[in-house]
């Protein structure tokens, strides 16, 4: 047994004992479902109205688990008849509720008694509490969870606890766990005046200050000027379509739950769009195409609308309203390797900005079919086959530290995801390629080849940031607000040390302005040291001080995140800065 597998054992284990724990203290509490997660795991518990455990109850049952621990107690798995679950759990409503859904579909139902608890479960447990480190558990936090996801289900109170096999891992899990806190986009982002939520427009739909709007920019202008030498043209599509666009594409079935629906005066359905592709599709459509047009290249920055639920929705990082840095080539077969080679290029030179693109950093993952259950996948054999090869081309020829992951490739086409680790090590999924078979088909897309006939183009999809919004709050965390030089909403600040300064560092901002800085004057009526405090808590990259012997001498002293740069030109300065 591994490691791995042994620790999700501990943490399905634990999840009983502090359903033991709870139950002992709140005798009329019911269970839901207590599964493992990624750092633990939790248990959702419908307590009687009015109780929500304090922290110092979390204490109370993390104190008593290790009792349990203790006593090494035995996890012992037994079949049940559907009779005898009924009777066990006769006062579980939440387990009834399961045990008949497994019954419906056939499904063998075990127990997992451990002293006098007895949970439905399929395990696994350890064999004794024994093998469980009593240090290097904790009792976390609770949460509102709503029974099964579902917001019409009653809301539940989830009680998370954190395990690891070590006392060591579960520190460094804790001291992660509170930098992440420090670094939370939603506080860093109000702290920083990136943007805002409104009760009035409704949740899930940030707005954008000027700063946070600077930013959505300056990300956008550099994906631009990346990818401008190969030949990306901008369209501009509207925000709601006819229901049919997507009947035609194939989409409805799948998003037909999560889309906003527009009535307007007309017996026409429209919806907000979930997606750009099929629209892209139609200006293709727009004309007759010829081999010698293709590629075709589009690329757009603009908004869809997918109506998550609302517990779904965090901050940046679930919206409503999702802003995609979005593209789409349509091209040859044989053109498929030269544009994936573009892509790849253009995600290479946007994240080694970030100073994300380095081998420990980030991994790649070639998702291709899986080969012993082709018909799951459209198109046919032979492009599947010459779509696969020219992505693992690129991959090797472009030296990407990538792996192939055989089943993973979407119905459509085979894709490289790119998937990159932050400061504090966490794993985003960002840029993406994804070759599509499909989608020409389904909309008819032709061009006349070189011999007169009509041929399929291809269509690849490309994202670099994805989402604008998750991926300003991947940014605003990753740099905890200390965004690089290129990205940063205001690049350096002015402060006139006293009334007499203020002209000069007017002019110095002027300048700066004119010479494409972005740069603000802080000449309010507060203490020198109080408006330099407020810029480093606004992770402003440079603070330019400017006194008597500045004014004299026609410098600025220079301060970085880094340390003082001490006193120069302005000339000076500016060339520091490119
Ligand atoms: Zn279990
Ligand atoms: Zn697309």
């Amino acid at each position: 047994m591994d490691t791995g597998d042994q620790l999700t054992r501990v943490r399905h284990s634990l999840a009983h004992l502090l359903a033991i724990a709870v139950k002992e203290k709140n005798t009329g509490v019911k269970l839901g479902i207590g599964p493992v997660i990624e750092s633990g795991f939790y248990y959702d518990f419908a307590f009687s109205s009015g109780y929500s455990p304090s922290p110092d109850d979390l204490k109370r049952f993390e104190a008593r688990m290790r009792e349990l621990i203790a006593e090494h107690l035995a996890f012992t798995l037994a079949e049940v008849s559907p009779d005898e679950a009924h009777a066990q759990f006769k006062d579980e409503p939440y387990k009834l509720e399961l045990i008949n859904e497994l019954v419906e579909r056939g499904e063998k139902l075990t127990t997992y008694t451990s002293g006098s608890f007895n949970d439905l479960c399929v395990g696994p447990h350890v064999a004794n509490t024994s093998e469980i480190n009593p240090d290097a558990f904790a009792i976390t936090h609770t949460a509102g969870a709503y029974w099964r996801g579902d917001e019409k289900n009653a809301m539940l109170t989830r009680i998370y606890g954190a395990a690891f096999a070590t006392p060591k891992e579960l520190a460094e899990w804790e001291s992660l766990k509170e930098e992440a806190a420090l670094r939370d986009h939603r506080k860093l982002g109000r702290e920083l005046g990136l943007f805002a939520f409104s009760d009035l427009v409704g949740s899930g739909l940030p707005l954008f200050t000027p700063k946070g709007t600077l930013v959505r920019d300056l990300i956008v202008e550099k994906i631009q000027t990346l990818q401008k030498e190969h030949g990306y043209e901008r369209v501009t599509i509207p925000h709601i379509t006819k229901r049919e666009l997507y009947e035609t594409s194939g989409h409805w079935e799948k998003f037909k739950d999560d889309l906003f629906y527009v009535k307007g005066r007309s017996e026409t359905e429209f919806v907000m769009k979930p997606m750009n592709c099929p629209h892209h599709t139609q200006i293709y459509a727009s004309a007759q195409r010829s081999y010698k047009e293709l590629p075709i290249r589009y690329m757009e920055t603009t908004a869809v609308y997918r109506d998550e639920q609302q517990g779904e929705l965090l901050g940046l990082s679930r919206v409503r309203a999702i802003t995609q840095d979005d593209g789409h080539v349509f091209c040859r077969l044989e053109q498929v390797g030269a544009e994936v080679t573009h892509i790849i290029h253009v995600i290479k030179a946007f994240y080694t900005e970030l100073g994300m693109f380095a081998e420990d950093k980030y991994r790649v993952s070639l998702s291709v079919r899986d080969m012993a259950h082709k018909e799951k996948y459209l198109g046919e054999d032979r492009n599947w086959a010459e779509a696969e090869a020219a992505l693992e081309k690129c991959a090797k020829r472009e030296a990407l530290n990538y792996k192939r992951v055989e089943g993973e490739a979407a119905f459509y086409g085979p894709k490289l995801d790119f998937i990159f680790k932050d400061s504090l090590g966490r794993e985003w999924q960002l840029g993406t390629v994804q070759i599509d078979f499909v989608m020409p088909e389904r909309f008819g897309l032709e061009y006349t080849a070189e011999d007169g006939s009509r041929q399929r183009p291809v269509m690849i999809h490309r994202a670099i940031a994805g989402s604008l919004e998750r991926f300003m709050a991947i940014m605003i965390e990753h740099f905890g607000g200390a965004f690089p030089l290129w990205l940063a909403p205001v690049q350096a600040v002015a402060f006139p040390v006293g009334g007499a300064h203020k002209e000069y560092a007017r002019e110095v901002t002027d300048v700066l302005k004119q010479r494409g800085v972005r740069a603000e004057l802080d000449e309010r009526d507060e203490s020198l040291g109080k408006r330099i405090r407020d810029s480093k808590l606004n992770k402003i990259p440079y603070l330019l001080v400017v006194g008597d012997k500045e004014l004299a001498s026609h410098t600025i002293t220079a301060e970085s995140r880094e340390g003082t740069l001490g006193a120069l030109t302005l000339e000076e300065f500016v060339s520091t800065l490119k």
